[in-house]
């Protein structure tokens, strides 16, 4: 079990992807003061998918940062992937630190971070690594349980996937669901700007996030997007980080009442899942007959015209009764692969 404790964290964390002049950072700073932004991000060092991408401005952006904390008061976050950034990162007193989805990839990146900070207590965020695989990001919270750093929480900026979705990295929201039950109170804060990957994209994934009970939501805010020297397609120009925020709808706490109103209807979906078990586990009893029936008559189990035609009945079925078409299609290559599996072990076992 690991010790974490909480973070004080203002629901919105937001500033440009990078740090690119004092200039900038100031005038993003003071357009977010005030509107509810208590802590404040801009990448000092970049890590780019490709080289030749402006790479951050370096370690004098720490100053600018320090200046946006003297001047607004707000907290400020950045990121850091080695010892070096480590150092002069708290050298300059950043108030918090993130670790990037690319350094969550890495154990001997996370490790070489974890032992830089030990000693110190200071609230590090750790971003979901970019492939979707829950391991590494509970590793990367034990790296850094293990160097002594108490407070920590998640950053979950959605996962990449080989083909070209509608956003840019896909939530999977799934997986920071595991990720609660495997890290009991540990805090999730979504990032819908890597998600979306389109700034007009943002508010919609921001208020799914909350509907999935983000703890907080990491934004990325340009005073002049079309001009970023990176993410530009995904920053959101103050005023509509504006727009987006008054709009956003936080849920409060469900109550006793509440529990009480939803129990007749949650009565009845109990009943329903049970009655789904039931006849998941008659359809598998007919399953192990076919299969016998196959081994004794010297037939292939996989009849592929057979599912397709089933397949494609019950997803117009699905389809008539509004449910949705790749729900219906990838529960039923659930439970025909489960079918598979039954009659192979069956074959094998007999
Ligand atoms: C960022 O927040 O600007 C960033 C580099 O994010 P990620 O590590 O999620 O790509
Ligand atoms: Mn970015």
């Amino acid at each position: 079990m690991m010790n974490i404790e909480k973070i004080e964290l203002s629901t919105l964390i937001a500033g440009p992807c990078s740090a690119e002049s004092q200039e900038q950072v100031l005038e993003c700073a003071r357009s977010l003061a005030g509107q509810g932004v208590k802590v404040f991000r801009a990448g000092v060092w970049k890590p780019r998918t490709r080289p030749g991408n402006f790479e951050g401005a370096g370690d004098k952006a720490l100053e600018w940062l320090k200046a946006v904390k003297s001047e607004t008061g707000m907290a400020v976050t950045t990121e850091v992937a080695n010892a070096r950034h480590v150092e002069a990162a708290l050298k300059a007193g950043i108030d918090m630190l993130w670790i990037g989805a690319r350094t969550t990839t890495s154990p001997f990146a996370v490790q070489e971070v974890a032992d830089a900070l030990r000693g110190t207590d200071i609230p590090v965020l750790v971003k979901n690594p970019i492939n979707a695989e829950l391991e590494l990001w509970i590793g990367a919270f034990e790296r850094l349980a293990g160097a002594g750093i108490k407070r920590l929480a998640a950053i979950h900026r959605g996962f990449s996937s080989y083909y070209e979705r509608i956003y840019r990295y896909s939530p999977e929201w799934q997986i920071p669901i595991e990720l609660r039950r495997r890290i009991p109170g540990i805090q999730v804060i979504c990032d819908p700007s890597h998600m979306a990957g389109r700034s007009d994209l943002v508010p919609l994934l921001a208020q799914m996030a909350l509907d999935m009970k983000a703890d907080g939501l990491f934004i990325e805010v340009h005073p002049d997007p079309a001009k970023a020297l990176s993410d530009q397609k995904q920053q959101l120009t103050p005023q509509q980080f504006r727009e987006m925020t008054s709009k956003l709808v936080y849920h409060r706490e469900t109550k006793p009442a509440d529990q009480k109103q939803m129990q007749p209807l949650r009565n009845r979906l109990d009943d329903i899942d049970l009655q789904l078990i039931q006849d998941l586990a008659d359809r598998f009893r007919v399953t192990e007959r076919i299969g016998e029936y196959k081994k004794d008559h010297n037939l292939a189990i996989l009849q592929s015209d057979r599912y397709k035609a089933i397949s494609d009945t019950l997803t117009g079925k699905g389809k008539e009764l509004g449910l949705d078409e790749d729900f219906i299609r990838l529960l039923f290559e659930t439970i025909h692969a489960e079918s598979i599996r039954c009659q192979i072990n069956k074959k094998n076992t007999i």
